[in-house]
């Protein structure tokens, strides 16, 4: 009989004012109690219409069945089985609009904490996994351009079957926006790291500090033996709004901020990674970057962080949890509001952001009700840094140096079902498809790639 309580064990978190000053996780995790306790409100449905909301197939019931048992490494080999990534997984996915959005539980009361259980059962099984298998070598090479979670999986399901996978990474380090962009207090780097420590243990090789485009081109790798190329580059390429005053000082695209922050650790002392002393930062965006940026600024020490959002927030695109974290933490919202410019002083510094107060019109072909401006409503708001939060693209870099490469107008690059691109060999999956999504769409995209590469190559070399 399930324990029908209607809301969700609490988890325990750092309490607002500690946490807005350091970058420590925010959420504590359950315990392995509270983790059986909340385990036990699953219904075990039939139907199981939490797994039509799980991208890439997690067997929910099953695991989480295996979690009231407390039987914890059945639960994790079950999870693995279709995720490669179950620690951040639990931590970063949307899960109030996938699993959770989908659990009877929720339809009188709170749904099932998928997420929380499947952070509890990742970090439990840390350091208890199997020692990882070499797979036997199949004899053929691919390589993968990107190490973010898209590139990573695909990685990781071709080292399975034997493939010698290369990994070919710009940054210095591997793990994409997980890494440079989600910051510390959502997510540990250290599990970020584990997951990659055991892609190179199965064989894995990641170089890093290669830019593909630059150092080699897609047609080199071929070149080079590759049989195949999966291109995970992601969307890095910041937008701006295009209004007077982007190019002072004290602006930013939170890309930047945040790679700052996370990748060269600006907010560690022993690093020499410069960042502005900012007093009152604004947030331009009202999505999980805004929120990241945001919390990141109060936590580098601004006194004051506006998120400045031009719809309500009903329309905010981020996480409630993120939003709700934000507000705990200080974090002021103008919302219908609209940067219409930037102010400098005399020394090419930001000193305000003119914003102009909106109002809701009509719902435009996003179903969202679009934003007018009210006439005459134009203030300045005192800030001496402002941070752009509107959204990326795909840098163009690799659809430019690679012939028969072809990409929608939004600049990405066009696949069929299987994830394959418009030039023979090479598929691509994640932020470079979609434009910025999810963590978990990525990695679907990465596994639906790599079975798509496995067939192809097998079916060229006539294995098949
Ligand atoms: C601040 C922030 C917060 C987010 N929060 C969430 C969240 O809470 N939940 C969620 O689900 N999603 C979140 N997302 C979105 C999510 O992180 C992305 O959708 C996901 O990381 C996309 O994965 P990817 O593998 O396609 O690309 P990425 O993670 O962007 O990885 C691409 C990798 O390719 C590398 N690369 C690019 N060009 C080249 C090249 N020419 N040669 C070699 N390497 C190259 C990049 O350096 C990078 O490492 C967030 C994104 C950001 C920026």
């Amino acid at each position: 009989m399930a324990d029908m309580r209607q809301d969700k064990v609490p988890v325990a978190e750092q309490e607002p004012k500690v946490r807005a000053k350091n970058f420590e996780e925010v959420t504590l995790g359950y315990s392995l109690e509270k983790a059986v306790r909340e385990a036990r409100r699953c219904l075990n449905c039939k139907a199981r219409p939490c797994m039509n909301g799980c991208p890439v197939g997690v067997r929910i019931p099953e695991f989480i069945e295996k979690v009231a048992g407390g039987d914890l490494e059945a639960a994790y080999g079950i999870i693995k089985t279709t995720n490669s990534l179950p620690a951040v997984c639990g931590r970063v996915c949307p899960q109030e609009n996938q699993c959770e959005g989908n659990c009877v539980r929720g339809k009188k009361g709170e749904p099932v904490a998928i997420g929380r259980l499947e952070r509890f059962v990742a970090d439990y099984m840390r350091d208890k996994e199997p020692e990882v298998k070499i797979p036997a070598p199949n004899g053929h090479k691919v390589a993968v351009v990107g190490a973010g979670p898209s590139g990573l999986t695909a990685a990781g399901d071709l080292a399975k079957q034997g493939y010698e996978v290369t990994v070919f990474e710009a940054f210095h380090t591997a793990g994409g926006v997980l890494m440079y962009g989600i910051p510390e207090f959502r997510l540990p780097k250290t599990i970020v790291q584990h997951e990659i420590d055991n892609l190179t243990k199965m064989g894995v090789n990641i170089m890093t500090n290669m830019v593909i485009g630059k150092v080699l081109s897609v047609d080199e790798l071929f070149e080079m033996g590759y049989e195949a190329v999966f291109v995970g580059s992601g969307a890095g390429l910041p937008r701006f709004m295009g209004i007077d005053g982007e190019g002072l000082i004290g602006v930013y695209s939170a890309n930047e901020y945040l790679t700052r922050i996370n990748l060269m650790k600006a907010y560690k002392k022993e690093y020499a990674t410069p960042i502005m002393k900012s007093q009152k930062v604004a947030v331009v965006g009202g999505g999980n970057v805004a929120m990241d940026a945001a919390r990141s600024a109060l936590r580098i020490g601004a006194k004051k962080v506006y998120v400045v959002y031009r719809r309500s927030m009903d329309e905010l695109p981020a996480r409630k949890e993120e939003v709700h974290h934000a507000m705990e933490e200080g974090v002021e919202f103008l919302t219908l509001n609209n940067p219409v410019e930037i102010r400098g002083d005399d020394n090419g510094r930001v000193r305000a952001v003119v914003c102009r107060k909106m109002e809701l019109g009509e719902p435009d072909e996003s179903g969202r009700r679009s934003p007018v401006a009210v006439e005459g409503s134009d203030y300045e708001l005192e800030v001496d840094t402002v941070i752009m939060a509107i959204g990326t693209s795909p840098n163009p870099l690799i659809r430019n140096t690679t012939p028969g490469l072809d990409v929608n107008k939004r600049g990405c690059l066009i696949v069929d079902d299987t994830e394959a691109t418009t030039k023979e060999g090479v598929y691509a999956g994640g932020d470079a498809v979609t434009g910025a999504a999810t963590v978990i769409l990525a990695m679907g995209a990465g596994k639906k790639a790599a079975a798509a590469i496995d067939a192809y190559i097998k079916n060229k070399s006539g294995e098949e």
